[in-house]
Order: C-alpha cells, then sequence, then structure tokens
C-alpha cells in the first residue's frame, strides 16, 4: 500500500449541521495548523444549507466526499429518539465508508467519528487505522453519558421522572432533573442514552469540542483513575473551540447594511439552531416580548411546530417565502425600525461577529454557545432538545454568561413580560454588563488555548504525532 509523507487522517460526520460544522472546522485545522491530509466523510442530503458549507472555499489538502444518502424506514420506529435514528443511519452507511476508503490510493492512518459513528470503527480496524472519538459538545455531556452507562438502574430510577433527585456525577456538576437528557424524562420508560460507550472506549483517545479552563474540574475527573477516567479509559484531548469562521459565509447585504446602520452592542440575534422550532403560543409571546423589550433584534424565523426539533432533518438555506403569517397582526409594521426577521436560516457566525450584536438568543447548541463566546456575546439560554438544558446550566450557573427563565422552555409557554424583562436583562441592565465582561474573559482564555503552545493547540499536537508515528511504524 503507498503512503504518504503526512498524516492522511479520515474524518465522518453523521447527519445534523451541528455535526457536519465542528467535524468541518477540525478537518480545516488539522490541514492549517498540523499538516495534515483530512478526508470528511457525510451522509450526503439535499439540505441547501448542508451545500453551501460544502461549497466553501476550497482548501488544499482537504477532501469532501458524500456517502450515499440512506433509507431506515422500516428499520426503525419513526417515532425513535434521534440518537437512535443516528445510530442507524451511521450503521446503513457503513458499506460505502468501508468501499470508499478501500478505494483510495493513499488509505488513511486514522478514522476519527462523532459521538455517533462508533461502529465505523470495525472498518478502521480492518485497515490497521487508529481510531479516534471526536465528541462535537463539552465534556460535561461525556461526563453524563459515561456516567449513566456505568451505574446501577436503582440510581437511575431516583433521577428519573419518578425520584427526580439529582444526578449526582464524582468530580462533576450534579445534573438536576430540570436539565436532564430528555429519553429520561419519559414517564414510561427509563432509557439510558444510547451511545456506543464501549466501541469509544475502544478507541485511541477521545477529542472534545472544548478547552482545558472552560470545563477544568470536568475534565480531570474524566481523567481521574478513580471513577470515570477508569470507564473511559482512553486519552481526553481537548482541542477547541472550533468554531465557524465567519469567512465562510455570505452575509446578505440586506442584513450587513441593517446591522452597519446600528450602534455597536445593540442588537439581540434571535436563533434556534439547524432545527429547533417553537410552539405557535411560544411564537406568539417571543414576538411580543422582543417588541416590549425596544430593543434592536434580528430574528430567524420558522414556522411553528409541537415538535422542538421540527425541521432537524429537513431545514434549508433561504427556505420559505419571507412573510411568516404566523406572527402576530401588525409585527413587522411596529418593529420596522428596530428589527430585521429573516426566514428560516441565517449566516449565524457572519451575524454574531458583526460588532453592532450585543446578545444572543440562542437554544444553546454547543455550536452556537462556543460561537457565542467567541464573539464576546453573552447569552439568553433557551434550551429545547439533546444536551441544551445541561449546556444551559452551565452558561447561567457556572460561567454566568446567560439568563434563563424559570419556567422550562419545553414544557411551557414563557410569557411576554419575562422575556422582555430577560432580553432587556442583557442588553441593558448592569447584569448583562457583567455578563459581557465574563464572555470576552472567556473568548480571550479560548483564543489563548487555541494559539500555538496553548493547551488546544498542543492537544491536537499530541494526536498529530501519534498519527505520524503511526504512517511511520
Ligand atoms: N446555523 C446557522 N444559521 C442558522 C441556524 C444555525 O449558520 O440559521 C449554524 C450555527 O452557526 C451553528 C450550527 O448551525 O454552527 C448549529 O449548531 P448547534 O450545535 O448550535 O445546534 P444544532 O443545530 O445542532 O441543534
Amino acid at each position: 500500500m503507498p503512503k504518504e509523507d503526512k498524516p492522511h487522517v479520515a474524518l465522518l460526520a453523521s447527519p445534523g449541521l451541528g455535526h457536519l460544522i465542528p467535524i468541518m472546522e477540525l478537518g480545516k485545522r488539522m490541514v492549517t495548523h498540523h499538516d495534515f491530509h483530512v478526508t470528511v466523510f457525510f451522509i450526503a442530503s439535499d439540505q441547501a444549507s448542508t451545500t453551501s458549507l460544502l461549497k466553501s472555499p476550497k482548501l488544499e489538502n482537504l477532501d469532501i466526499v458524500a456517502l450515499p444518502p440512506v433509507n431506515i424506514s422500516g428499520l426503525i420506529d419513526p417515532n425513535a429518539q434521534l440518537v437512535e435514528k443516528l445510530l442507524v443511519i451511521m450503521r446503513e452507511s457503513l458499506p460505502s465508508l468501508r468501499s470508499s476508503i478501500s478505494s483510495m490510493k493513499f488509505r488513511p492512518s486514522a478514522l476519527i467519528v462523532d459521538l455517533f459513528g462508533a461502529d465505523a470503527f470495525e472498518i478502521a480496524e480492518e485497515f490497521g487505522m487508529l481510531r479516534y472519538v471526536f465528541n462535537t459538545t463539552n465534556a460535561y455531556c461525556l461526563a453524563v453519558i459515561f456516567h449513566l452507562s456505568g451505574i446501577d438502574d436503582k440510581f437511575i430510577s431516583e433521577h428519573h421522572v419518578k425520584g427526580q433527585e439529582p444526578l449526582e456525577i464524582p468530580g462533576c456538576k450534579s445534573l438536576s432533573f430540570r436539565d436532564t437528557l430528555d429519553s429520561l424524562r419519559d414517564i414510561d420508560c427509563i432509557d439510558r442514552p444510547k451511545f456506543n460507550g464501549n466501541k469509544m472506549t475502544n478507541s485511541h483517545g477521545i477529542l472534545i469540542n472544548t478547552w482545558e479552563d472552560l470545563e477544568s474540574s470536568t475534565i480531570e475527573a474524566l481523567r481521574d483513575n478513580n471513577y470515570l477516567g477508569t470507564l473511559l479509559n482512553v486519552p481526553i484531548y481537548p482541542i477547541g473551540p472550533l468554531v465557524r469562521q465567519d469567512g465562510n459565509q455570505v452575509l446578505d447585504k440586506q442584513v450587513k447594511l441593517w446591522l452597519d446602520d446600528q450602534p455597536i452592542e445593540s442588537v439581540i440575534y434571535v436563533s434556534f439552531g439547524s432545527g429547533g422550532t417553537l410552539s405557535a403560543k411560544q411564537l406568539t409571546e417571543l414576538a411580543w416580548g422582543l417588541e416590549q423589550s425596544q430593543q434592536r433584534f434580528i430574528w430567524v424565523v420558522r414556522s411553528p411546530s409541537n415538535n422542538a426539533l421540527g425541521t432537524y432533518f429537513t431545514i434549508g438555506e433561504n427556505d420559505g417565502d419571507g412573510t411568516p403569517d404566523y406572527l402576530p397582526q401588525g409585527f413587522f409594521t411596529r418593529t420596522k425600525d428596530i428589527g430585521l426577521v429573516i426566514p428560516m436560516w441565517a449566516p449565524q457566525a457572519q451575524i454574531l461577529s458583526h460588532p453592532s450584536v450585543g446578545g444572543f438568543f440562542s437554544h444553546c447548541g454547543w455550536n452556537s454557545t462556543l460561537e457565542s463566546i467567541m464573539n464576546g456575546v453573552p447569552m439568553i439560554a433557551w434550551p429545547l432538545y439533546a444536551e441544551q438544558k445541561m449546556n444551559a446550566a452551565m452558561l447561567t450557573e457556572d460561567l454566568e454568561i446567560a439568563v434563563r427563565s424559570e419556567v422550562s422552555s419545553t414544557d411551557e409557554v414563557v410569557g411576554r413580560a419575562e422575556i422582555e424583562k430577560m432580553v432587556r436583562t442583557i442588553m441593558v441592565d448592569k447584569e448583562g454588563e457583567a455578563m459581557k465582561i465574563r464572555v470576552k474573559e472567556l473568548k480571550n482564555s479560548a483564543e489563548k488555548a487555541l494559539n500555538k503552545g496553548g493547551s488546544s493547540f498542543n492537544s491536537l499536537s499530541q494526536v498529530a504525532k501519534d498519527c505520524m508515528h503511526h504512517l511511520l511504524a
């Protein structure tokens, strides 16, 4: 088998922009800072936003390969949890991944998969490749997943909807029932999160999209051989924050002109990730709350749905026709001088990096959270699905860079008065000023970690060295 003179790594992304975006950023960083050749595999979809992401400026030594879409109807209950669907899609994609890797002239020396792709390690073993997991969310989420996989049912049932006791995780923040994973909130069944924990521990390491100083005690717990460290039993590499660079997105001329006209840090950006949606009632309250706050805003609006994950698999860039009919009557007219509504999808990284933006009303997806931190923007935490409630707890209780309603944004409707108050807190009040200072400190700490010699730079350099040794072996 011919060999390259630089380590070649294959990255495998599971469906969903929240997974593909950080995988692409990892690939770019490996190429530009650590001299890798990288091939990114992803499952093809016709989502316009995916297509535009992959069209972004080409980089030498970064190849992108679309694996054919798979049809999972008939293989899984249509009402199954998203995690289960993703695992089945990834398993069904193994034959095309195998044939694609086996036909490569220069076979990669390592395979890096996200949390849903560990089944592909069987292919890495077949081809003698190193195996890594890239956890695209934070260290805390990883600690919760592994803790849940290792404990007795009795502890889960105390925490589960029947007991509602906080889940104590040695060395980490305890997990309150309010913030727990959706699978543990089902009254009828205790459902441990279905990740391939044992396959992940059969890897050469877990890369995490975080940095040492952000989650130092949780990272220490993940390495501690008294408990979590023995469950994981692999090296932990905090290599983040890897976020989408604004240069890859095109800011619509109208949006740019509008933002350019606003005073510095005066605009709150409102968006719920690649698939988040609100109920019709909640959408109405949000509209009134924004209007009553009298703050400037950019709002990425989607039609209402009672499923918070309404558009996860179907979102497209610039879908929709512009004027949503589900907002309060006269909303556009009344807010025309202070607000901009963008249907469905907006170039988020570009908007957050604009100097006029001073707040982010967010569903707390981890990519959105990191993008907010990297632009020094405080947040209103409005978690919807997956691990977002845990992220919201971290942002409000530990990092103190966000406000959050006491009312659960997925179980009840948060009223307009409270929304107005939260917006004014981060945009106008002293409390918001203090958050701004803290989030800017975090931005500096993140940049330090990423710079040459910083903790995240060094972690990724270690992975690069291991791949190089493997190549030469
Ligand atoms: N995103 C975007 N425009 C939108 C919505 C989302 O560019 O209108 C990007 C956002 O910048 C982030 C990603 O999509 O990089 C969403 O990832 P996140 O982890 O925040 O949430 P998820 O979509 O996975 O729930």
